[in-house]
């Protein structure tokens, strides 16, 4: 989602200040410029879409939901009280975005209907995984599949990397939240080829210096590379990130 507000999403209207691309039309209507907004919530293909699941998960078609601006929309609905409300509005703009994109893409026929349902089959997954309100592991979880919040006054960073193609394509990210479950801050970027233990290291780093930014100094990280987390008792391939890691850490 922190993506979505820097602007990080290739609208066409994205793709045709850069040239991209001939026309700033919408994908899916072909009427109007497909800006943030439009493509996000306002376009005559995707309104139904939001009006459905507003009514399926009881939240209200008034309350500035389709004329606030983008900012404060994105803002409201990740940031409100229901954490359940939070997580169906980041599944369902990013379904948004990938039936687009799949529409371009791979020919798909737009049907509202399939992504609605789409997004029901993930609210239910995150459901079940993440019990909202209670963070007890059930018999057969554990950590890696059901979020365990951060202590209270903490703040927990989930962080990730992935390197594709021997090293060529490298990308990470992470989302910061607090106690409650509530997202705080949140990163992605592209990397500069390397490998996936710097990539992993990298992605620490990064999380390290927007917390710090943040303010806070009660920080949990959570990544799922057991070589970053034995990071100072090994040798590997990257004694500088080590060595501002270890200074920071
Ligand atoms: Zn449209």
């Amino acid at each position: 989602m922190w993506s979505v507000l820097q602007g990080g999403i290739k609208t066409n209207v994205r793709r045709q200040n850069c040239e991209m691309s001939e026309d700033n039309l919408c994908a899916i209507c072909h009427t109007t410029a497909e800006g943030d907004i439009h493509i996000l919530r306002d376009c005559p293909l995707v309104y139904p879409i939001w009006c459905s699941l507003l009514k399926e998960y009881n939240r209200s078609l008034g309350g500035g939901f389709f004329t606030s601006n983008f900012t404060e929309w994105i803002n409201s609905h990740t940031t409100s009280s229901s954490i359940l409300w939070n997580s169906i509005f980041g599944i369902t703009i990013w379904s948004i975005w990938k039936a687009r994109n799949e529409v371009i893409f791979a020919n798909w026929v737009w049907k509202e209907e399939e992504v609605i349902k789409k997004v029901k089959f993930l609210v239910l997954e995150v459901d079940q995984h993440w019990k909202v309100g209670d963070y007890r592991l059930l018999p057969g979880e554990d950590w890696l599949t059901v979020w365990v919040p951060p202590p209270v006054g903490w703040l927990k960073f989930n962080v990730d990397a992935v390197v594709r193609l021997g090293g060529t394509q490298v990308g990470c990210g992470g989302v910061l939240h607090d106690e409650k479950g509530t997202w705080v801050r949140g990163f992605c970027r592209k990397l500069e080829p390397c490998s996936i233990m710097e990539a992993e290291m990298h992605v620490v780093l990064t999380s390290l210096e927007i917390a710090w930014e943040y303010g806070t100094k009660n920080l949990c990280i959570e990544t799922n590379c057991r070589g970053v987390c034995c990071f100072q008792q090994r040798a590997h391939n990257a004694p500088s990130l080590v060595q501002v890691l270890s200074t920071r850490a």
